[in-house]
């Protein structure tokens, strides 16, 4: 994606009241809502806006165990309005099942969505069939949620990137941050390979790489990155709700008919400082492949026609971490462990009234502070099985799994 005015974001200006590390969906959401609220913001990427997690996710937005859900629900349907641009999204999902286990999971996802006042049908077979036509027989029933959606996720970050500067913030890619200034207990300028910018509040959204840049301001923020992949078939009739998901797969159908979809197992990796690591395809798409043809088998005849890997973060319990921190006081860390594309409407919004009123007007964030990781044992990613893999033998990886 490229900028609009690569000269303006280097030069002339230098710095800004907040800099924001990281051209995600994280990073620029904050710095769309901190600029159309009339704050002079900066984000730096070490790459291309939205060229890591952000870009290559299966733009799934129904996350209702998430402190966020309530805002994430409310806000996707304006965000099209909101931002000025296109993020193709849609509402609705439909969970697919294929035996009773599976059937019987989605009791707990209706009662967590009841409890917050969205609505779930039960489908019988027939039913599943005339809403999702591509399953098969095999199919036990499913579930229609009245809430939750998608989106495409290249669109999305561009539309943010875009919003974000159509209010006068900034965008400097190729920019990777090598260091971070402290004085006098506060973060005063970010060291970069294309300079240096000053700041009053910094903000850390760098994905799988949060952990490195926050251990600069010497916080400790337990982050383990994992490669995950999707494939994407060649296209079949629309169905009337692309958000279907099921037998371990999370995706959608584009609005041009393609399947995409991803789903387990992650592949434990290392990232070795701000490096991003090689993203060979490996024979991971196989179960995706079958696990879709299982999911819709009047579709298995058709082609993959592409894939890719990205990296996802992930915290030990899984929940994001969003926080501002005592020492140095002007820094927030956000890392979204995973689900951070659909709630990124909503997360951006707790960003930016962390960084204005230094709290968040509606949500809780105690459950995901730093805190919650005081006192965390060393060997913390050994002891959840979280073991590294090497990334450039895909055969061993397999043999692993
Ligand atoms: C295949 C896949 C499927 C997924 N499916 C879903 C889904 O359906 N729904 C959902 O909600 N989530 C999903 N996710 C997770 C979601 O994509 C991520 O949680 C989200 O994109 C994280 O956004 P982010 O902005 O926090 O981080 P990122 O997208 O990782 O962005 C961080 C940015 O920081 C930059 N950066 C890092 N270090 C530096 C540095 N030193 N200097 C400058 N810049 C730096 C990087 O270049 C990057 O652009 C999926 C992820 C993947 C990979």
């Amino acid at each position: 994606m490229a900028e609009r005015n690569p000269e303006a974001a280097a030069s002339g200006k230098t710095g800004a009241s907040v800099v924001i590390i990281g051209g995600g969906v994280t990073g620029l959401s904050a710095g769309w809502w901190l600029a159309r609220s009339g704050v002079d913001v900066l984000v730096l990427d070490k790459g291309i806006v939205g060229w890591e997690a952000s870009g290559r996710n299966g733009g799934g937005a129904t996350h209702a165990y998430s402190p966020f859900f309530m805002e994430e629900q409310r806000l996707w349907p304006q965000m099209d309005e909101l931002l000025g641009y296109p993020t193709e999204y849609q509402r609705h999902r439909i969970r697919v099942a294929l035996d009773d286990a599976q059937m019987e999971r989605f009791n707990r996802i209706a009662a967590i969505a009841d409890g917050q006042g969205f609505k779930c049908d039960y489908l019988d077979r027939k039913n599943l069939a005339e809403l999702v036509p591509l399953v098969g027989d095999n199919a036990v029933g499913g579930l229609f949620c009245h809430y939750g959606g998608h989106a495409n996720p290249q669109r999305t970050t561009q539309a943010y990137a875009w919003a974000l500067e159509d209010h006068g913030g900034r965008i400097l890619q190729h920019a990777t941050v090598t260091g971070i200034t402290v004085k006098a207990g506060k973060v005063c300028e970010v060291v970069t390979d294309r300079g240096r910018f000053g700041c009053e509040i910094l903000v850390i959204a760098a994905g799988p790489q949060t952990g490195l840049l926050a251990a600069m301001l010497g916080a400790e923020l337990p982050l383990a990155p994992a490669r995950v992949e999707m494939i994407v078939t060649e296209p079949v009739p629309l169905m009337r709700y692309g958000g279907v998901d099921g037998n371990g797969l999370y995706g959608r159908q584009t609005l041009r008919g393609n399947l995409a979809y991803g789903g387990g197992p992650h592949e434990w990796i290392e990232i070795d400082g701000m490096q991003t690591p090689p993203r060979v395809t490996t024979s991971l798409l196989r179960h995706l492949g079958r696990r879709l043809a299982e999911m819709f088998p009047k579709a298995a005849h058709v082609r993959i026609i592409r894939s890719w890997g990205g990296i996802v973060e992930n915290t030990p319990d899984g929940r994001p971490v969003i926080d501002r921190l005592q020492d140095p006081s002007n820094a927030v860390l956000a890392t979204m462990s995973s689900v951070g594309f659909g709630l990124s409407p909503a997360t951006g919004r707790v960003i930016m009234e962390l960084v204005r009123d230094g709290g968040c007007s509606f949500a809780n964030l105690t459950p995901i502070s730093l805190a919650r990781f005081r006192g965390l044992p060393a060997d913390w990613r050994e002891r959840l099985g979280w073991i590294p893999v090497p990334m450039t033998m895909p055969a061993a990886a397999d043999a692993a799994r």
